[in-house]
């Protein structure tokens, strides 16, 4: 600590930019280059907190042998040496260490791809390195590295801000106030306190407004951060709900295997058999049957999961969300991107002078303004003139310089103004040269406006744009021509009319005004003059409507939350087939209120409706705890800053990867890299498919373990010879139980789960239908196997020369086997086709098969295993017989299927 502290420069608020930077042996605006940048990251590390629990390939193996099964072998083993059993002593050895390499295999698997999903969902920073601004991970960044940050990012480590626009940041995380501070360049008193450094910002904060450029002063754990992070144990992971379940479920299962593998010991020791044999069987049982492992394919599971939602688009935080996903039964979805294309175009001006329609389409700066289809001269049209200039000056969008043409970049509802200036020949950069910016309002989603103030002479012009309502709410005047006169309420009900027939066409409207003040603290919103609506069309994206078609099959209800006009969302509800009728009834966000102070009949209303319109971040809030009140699991997008909390509330907070904001990223549970709805219908199905596999692996696994179980347990009861001996229990585990219960946690899905409603999240994992289904599978396994066993040794005798026949014992070991194996078809879904079906048509599934036929096949054939597992050659009728036997439960499965 004190080693790097040393190079870390002191105190950098009291100190002049400058001074920081020449500490750094940096300039403003050339930052840092590569060489350099590397050299410093050996001498400062990763700007990284406490190390975050990485497993190593030791860790992960010294945990295989924690755990009881593995004693249990060791045990086995150990007695086979001392009663002189060399060979089932090595055998048991091998098995164990088998054991341990297939739970280290999984394990790392499970850890290294939640590793590398966290790698892809770590935010990036802007920084100039030899003169670029260039992203890079956080991770990355060194003392004396310049970020870039702006409204929305989060702060990647501790720094001295050199430029700022109009900065304010979040500094509650570090010092607990929750307003936004304004930051400034200026240096202070060495002496201030952490929450008065206005020129410095610190990591774990974020910009809620304007923009900076710093230089890190320091990193990782010397931030403030960090110092006080030290303190702070190494974070435990978190297990998901399912593991924990998993988990419970395994504990609660341990107690009642032992006690069945010990009644099955003293059974067969009072009834007369070898007790080390008896002993040896018991503990084989219990390694067989005790689902330790489950946990860890769960995880493997869900993170194959994750992969393939990430490669879909959809970047999960956490592992939980995947299971949470598969529930969803409401998404609440923003409009604006999500659902349309955000490619706006203005179309319209509606003045009190004239209405003008505007030509040309999307970014094409070609274009011209029509009044009954004549051109009109914008010069000559002082009102529209004036409305041009308004919605390019109140604009936050800007252009970027290319080689030949100037591109424009920002939100594309400023863009989409700044184009339709530039189709008047007005130009942004120009018109700031004589009206220079002195202050700017930022947009607040709760005002739903934004102001901008510029100096003329010795007065100010004050340029509005936002919601028509809110805006002409604001106005007192109208202009018309050159001059401005009075704009009374009933024309203001005029304006607000006009402004819902605009909506209800499609468009987006926003409303502009001015007004001249001498003082440029003066109030924005008062006292305003109106300028005019301005329409703008958004187009809906073609994949919605499909997208939507196959949530409401699923039983997911979309609900439309956005900050637009009623009539807008409404339209482009319609539009995607989010509503059928026109006329589909829209909450207003001001009449969201705390869910506890609702009426039934209120409650019951919000329940219902599909739209809220001019919702604001903290409305979502509420909407989302009306809804998990009524007992769903709710996703929500959001964007903004605003929106974290809402992305926190919600089961399912999800972020555009695009179009969010860094706080709304890191708050978010999902990250939709491309912006887009149906990403989020495709991630939910992922989530379903996911569980469903987990399940069926579950009732796979359970049902084969029971049959082993029964088979020698009923068995002993009769007083027969055992039907399976304690190492070929231990190959069927190893075998059956490995290959095809990873193929049905592989499994791809076949597409129908969308058709059917979301789980019930409050649905245990395995539900009674489950274990009677696991119960009444591995009674019938049993059965066939020990029909075989019975027959076999009718045939054959049970007994030569007092010792058991071998034969026999091969066939109902084989028949079980088999059994088990074909036992994987029975775990298609009800009413699934019988030819093609999620089992047939995965991979997988074949491959297992062939991998555990040619197993079985060695085990009979090959010499070394056929010696230790004590089989023979079955012979002709006895494959017969292995074969008949084992397919009776499939049989029957597939029967009681088709059935039901
Ligand atoms: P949406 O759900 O359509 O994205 P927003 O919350 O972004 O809605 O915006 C709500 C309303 O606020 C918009 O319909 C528009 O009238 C107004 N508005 C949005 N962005 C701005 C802006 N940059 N300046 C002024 N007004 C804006
Ligand atoms: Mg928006």
């Amino acid at each position: 600590m004190s080693e790097k502290s040393e190079k870390i420069i002191s105190d950098p608020w009291s100190k002049p930019a400058d001074e920081v930077l020449d500490y750094y042996q940096v300039s403003k605006n050339e930052g840092l280059n590569e060489e350099e940048a590397k050299q410093r990251q050996l001498k400062y590390g990763l700007n990284k907190l406490r190390k975050v629990k990485e497993k190593s390939r030791w860790a992960i193996l010294a945990n295989q042998f924690k755990s009881l099964l593995i004693a249990l072998m060791a045990i086995a083993s150990v007695l086979s040496f001392i009663f002189g059993k060399w060979l089932e002593g090595i055998s048991i050895s091998a098995v164990l260490i088998i054991n341990a390499i297939i739970g280290f295999v999984t394990e790392t698997r499970a850890v290294r791809s939640m590793e590398a999903l966290q790698e892809m969902t770590k935010i990036d920073a802007k920084v100039r390195r030899r003169g670029e601004i260039e992203k890079i991970t956080a991770e990355k960044i060194i003392p004396g590295d310049i970020v870039a940050l702006e409204s929305g990012d989060i702060v990647p480590a501790d720094l001295r801000i050199i430029e700022a626009s109009k900065l304010q940041a979040d500094e509650s995380a570090l010092t607990g106030e929750s307003m936004p501070v304004s930051k400034k360049t200026e240096p202070l008193e060495a002496e201030v306190p952490l929450a008065e450094r206005k020129n410095m910002l610190y990591k774990g904060t974020y910009v809620t407004r304007g923009t900076a450029e710093a230089v890190v002063v320091s990193t990782g754990m010397d931030t403030e951060l960090g110092k006080i992070s030290e303190s702070i144990e190494e974070a435990e992971e978190e297990k998901t709900p399912l593991e924990k379940r998993l988990d419970k479920l395994a504990q609660k299962l341990i107690p009642l295997l032992f006690a069945i593998a010990s009644i099955v010991a003293i059974a067969g020791i009072i009834r007369g058999m070898d007790i080390f044999l008896m002993i040896e069987t018991s503990i084989a049982l219990a390694v067989a049957t005790v689902p330790e492992g489950l946990p860890i394919v769960a995880t493997l599971a869900l993170a194959r999961g994750m992969w393939r939602m990430a490669q879909q688009n959809a970047l999960v935080n956490r592992l939980s969300s995947v299971e949470t996903l598969g529930s969803t039964n409401i998404i609440c979805t923003d409009k604006t991107g999500t659902l349309t294309e955000n490619r706006m175009t203005v179309h319209k001006y509606s003045m009190d002078t004239s209405e003008v329609n505007v030509s040309g389409t999307g970014l094409n700066t070609q274009g011209g303004f029509l009044k009954n289809g004549e051109t009109v001269d914008v010069t000559g049209d002082e009102v529209l003139r004036r409305s041009l200039e308004v919605g390019v000056l109140c604009n936050n969008a800007s252009y970027e310089r290319g080689d030949e043409e100037k591109t424009i970049v920002g939100d594309p509802m400023e863009v989409s103004l700044l184009v339709a200036g530039l189709k008047a020949k007005i130009d942004r950069d120009k018109l700031l040269k004589s009206m220079p910016e002195v202050r700017e309002v930022s947009f607040d989603p709760a005002v739903k406006m934004m102001a901008t103030y510029h100096r003329v002479d010795d007065s100010y012009t004050v340029a509005v744009k936002g919601a028509p309502e809110e805006v002409i709410e604001a106005c007192t005047h109208i202009l018309t021509n050159r001059e401005g006169k009075e704009l009374p309420e009933e024309e203001k009900k005029k304006w607000l009319e006009k402004n819902n027939q605009m909506a209800e066409n499609g468009f987006r409207v926003l409303a502009l005004a001015v007004k001249e003040v001498e003082n440029p603290e003066a109030d924005p919103y008062k006292d305003l003059t109106f300028l005019g609506l301005v329409g703008m069309i958004d187009p809906p994206r073609q994949e919605v409507k499909p997208a939507i078609k196959t949530c409401q099959k699923a039983g997911i209800r979309i609900i439309m939350v956005t900050g637009d006009h009623a009539a807008t969302a409404r339209n482009v509800a319609y539009s995607v087939g989010l509503i059928d009728s026109e006329n589909a009834e829209v909450v207003q966000g001001s009449e969201l209120k705390d869910h506890k102070e609702l009426s039934e009949k209120e409650k019951e209303r919000f329940i219902k409706a599909p739209i809220f319109a001019r919702v604001n971040p903290e409305n979502k809030l509420d909407l989302i705890e009306i809804h998990q009140a009524d007992g769903s699991i709710v996703a929500m997008t959001g964007d903004g800053v605003n929106d974290a909390p809402a992305l926190k509330k919600a089961d399912i907070g999800v972020a555009m990867g695009q179009r969010g904001t860094q706080v709304a990223r890191e708050a978010a549970d999902m990250v939709l890299q491309d912006d887009n709805f149906s990403t989020t219908t495709k991630a939910v199905e992922q989530g379903r498919i996911i569980f469903r596999n987990i399940r069926k692996f579950i009732v796979y696994l359970f049902s084969c373990n029971i049959s082993e179980l029964l088979v020698i347990f009923l068995a002993s009861l009769i007083g027969f010879t055992l039907p399976l001996l304690p190492l070929q229990i231990l190959f069927l585990n190893v075998v059956n139980d490995i290959f095809p219960a990873f193929a049905l946690g592989a499994g791809e899905g076949s597409g129908g789960i969308m058709d059917l409603p979301p789980r019930d999240p409050d649905e245990p994992v395995l539900t009674r239908e489950h274990w009677t289904g696991i119960g009444a599978y591995g009674i019938l396994i049993s059965i066939a196997a020990l029909g075989a066993f019975i027959l076999s040794s009718i045939w054959f005798g049970m007994f030569i020369n007092g010792a058991p026949n071998y034969r026999v014992v091969t066939i109902s070991f084989l028949t079980l086997a088999f059994a088990q194996l074909w036992h994987v078809f029975n775990m298609r879904d009800i009413g699934s086709n019988f030819l093609k079906n999620e089992i047939t048509i995965n991979r997988y599934i074949w491959v297992a098969l062939i991998i555990c036929t040619i197993l079985l096949f060695a085990a009979t054939y090959l010499p070394v295993l056929s010696t230790v597992l004590k089989t023979v050659n079955p012979g002709v009728n006895g494959w017969l017989l292995i074969i008949g036997m084992s397919l009776v439960p499939w049989g029957i499965g597939q029967i009681w299927k088709e059935i039901k």
